[in-house]
């Protein structure tokens, strides 16, 4: 099996993974095309890694004791059919897992789940805008099941739009809100889009 292909890597962040000293491992490559995404050179699937998977964990054997965790962002980490594997070596290197992902492919997320520590989905809008915002037809139902899945598995968790009038009004936002605290989402983050990273 291929390795992961790493788009880049921060070192230490106190932010991406609530509670924990984390690195964050950036994964290349994502199906989706959101006019607002934040790191665009991660979406090309075939691009060159910026460096090895090994370098990574080489990296990690040198932060034993100083971190806690892990995050993998992105880009989309479960598109990566190595992305299981990425875990199960950095757990068994004694680092708790964070996931950042959009949630587009459901089953990959339920096959990590079992491995993860927390887990940040992107529920990017009501589901009559999701197509408009992520330029892929059928975008909102996996996205859905993905929820379903997270909210089942008791795994810490945090969901998080990212909005601006442009992209669905603030009515629509509050009902979001609603709606996902309806299902037992406990902790919903908004943030808002600055004026370059409008759609
Ligand atoms: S899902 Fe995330 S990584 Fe993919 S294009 Fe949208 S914002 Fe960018």
């Amino acid at each position: 099996m291929h390795a992961l292909r790493v788009g880049g890597l921060t070192p230490l962040t106190t932010i991406d993974f609530p509670g924990r000293l984390a690195a964050v491992v950036f994964c290349q490559g994502c199906p989706w095309r959101c006019g607002y995404c934040h790191n665009p050179q991660l979406i090309a699937a075939g691009a060159a890694p910026e460096r090895p998977w090994q370098a990574v964990l080489d990296f990690l054997a040198r932060r034993r004791g100083l971190l806690d965790g892990v995050v993998f962002s992105g880009g989309e980490p479960t598109l990566q059919a190595a992305l299981p594997e990425a875990l199960r070596e950095v757990r068994a290197m004694g680092f708790e897992t964070a996931l950042h992902t959009a949630g587009m492919y459901p089953e990959r997320l339920a096959a990590v789940l079992p491995l993860l520590d927390w887990v940040g989905l992107d529920i990017k809008a009501p589901a009559q805008h999701y197509d408009a915002i992520t330029a892929t037809p059928g975008s909102a139902d996996a996205v859905q099941r993905s929820l379903d899945l997270l909210l089942a598995s008791g795994v810490e968790h945090e969901c998080r739009t990212t909005w601006h009038a442009g992209l669905f009004s603030r009515e629509e936002l509050d009902r979001l809100g609603d709606g996902l605290k309806a299902r037992g989402v406990r902790r919903w983050q908004v943030q808002e889009c600055r004026q370059g990273q409008r759609q």
